[in-house]
């Protein structure tokens, strides 16, 4: 170890460094149960506020995504300059028929002064709870102020999380929900029952939008699909587009996006696979760390109507990690990984293995 080296880490203690936590779905779920659902999104949607507001801090770059003819497979990494972090996910439309969970993740956070890992964790149910969590973030900045009805399309496993998150964060009291298979929607509202939501059911995107000043599109195709058409949306409301997050894939009709101010998570990121890949290149977004640190403006009339083009950035993620570590402590639902090979002689990785079996 340089002696610069030395001074930059002075605490480091290799045999404790070894052992790296790791959250498994099981704990995960413990974890939230513990801490409560609706609490854990609105603490989560803290943290993500936070990283929003030190964006200039990030390493980023748009998810490094390889593509097939059955979905998406996705690196998405960033780094504060001391801790990196990074999200395995996927996204296959065709899963759920199949029985598999459209989208499935796991991650990772690692000291910077040393790369080494100091979480593994499940992230597909992190990641619904970021991407409420980030969801309902927004909207607190730009959707009308006292909205209390959201309409939900598509009902599939990230519904409730948005539903829960919306309520918590800005306040809503109403969802309405719809999706073209009413399976889906009576599981959302079955899920939702105790919740202290008024849930209704709806027979269509357009009885669902009826009377909102909120409304989410968050369905799973591979294709350029029309979930909203333009005289769908009235004046003045918010939308929260989260489907749309592949290239190929979105949700909304051109002539919505024609009549919004467009605000997103990364622009290089969100060009390639959000709504906006419908529009020309220069067409002006907002990103929305600016609207947070009060550098742009988010909502300035009634009438105006303001679209989230979410596609999930890497800080999100890193933000989801961070609060997950800052849990374990609190509630122990973790156990220790063997991950690291970590010789007492950092040189003698071999002689290591030779002895194993003595
Ligand atoms: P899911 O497959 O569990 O659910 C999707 C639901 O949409 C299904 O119930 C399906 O029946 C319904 N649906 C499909 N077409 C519809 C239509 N035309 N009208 C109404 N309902 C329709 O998927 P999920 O995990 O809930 O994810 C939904 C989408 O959100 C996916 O495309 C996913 O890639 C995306 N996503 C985005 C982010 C982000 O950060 N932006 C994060 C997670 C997931």
């Amino acid at each position: 170890m340089t002696a610069a080296f030395a001074e930059r880490i002075p605490s480091l203690e290799p045999s404790k460094l070894a052992m790296v936590p790791f959250v498994s779905v099981d704990h995960m779920m413990k974890l939230i149960n513990a801490i409560g659902p609706a609490n854990v999104l609105s603490e989560m949607a803290s943290y993500v506020e936070a990283d929003f507001l030190r964006w200039e801090a990030f390493d980023k770059t748009p998810r490094v995504a390889s593509h097939s003819r059955e979905g998406v497979i996705e690196l998405m990494p960033t780094s504060d300059g001391e801790t990196y972090g990074f999200k395995y996910v996927n996204g296959h439309p065709a899963n759920m028929a199949r029985g598999f969970q459209t989208v499935t993740a796991f991650g990772v956070l690692a000291r910077v002064d040393n790369g080494y890992p100091v979480l593994l964790s499940e992230m597909t149910i992190l990641t619904a709870l970021r991407t409420a969590a980030t969801s309902a973030l927004v909207a607190k900045y730009l959707a009308p102020k006292g909205s209390k009805t959201m309409a939900m399309i598509g009902n599939g496993a990230q519904c409730e999380f948005q539903a829960l998150a919306f309520k918590q964060v800005v306040g809503i009291d109403t969802v309405r929900l719809y999706d073209i298979d009413p399976r889906a929607t009576a599981k959302a509202v079955e899920n939702l029952s105790e919740t202290g939501l008024k849930v209704i059911a709806c027979q269509s995107s357009q009885e669902a939008v009826d009377g909102a000043q909120i409304i989410t599109t968050c369905t799973a195709d591979k294709q350029y699909a029309t979930i909203l058409t333009d005289n769908m949306v009235g004046s003045g409301v918010h939308i929260n587009a989260i489907g749309g997050d592949c290239p190929g894939k979105t949700e909304l009709h051109k002539d919505i996006l024609l009549r919004s101010d467009i605000f997103v998570e990364y622009p290089p990121q969100t060009r390639i696979e959000g709504e906006i890949q419908q529009l020309s290149e220069d067409h002006e977004v907002t990103e929305i760390w600016k609207v947070m640190t009060g550098k742009a403006e988010g909502r300035t009339s009634d009438s105006q109507i303001t679209l989230f083009d979410s596609v999930g950035f890497a800080t999100e993620d890193f933000s989801a990690l961070r609060y997950i570590r800052d849990q374990l402590d609190r509630t122990g639902y973790f156990i220790e990984l063997d991950m690291l090979a970590d010789p007492d002689d950092p040189r003698d990785l071999f002689g290591m293995m030779k002895r194993a079996d003595q």
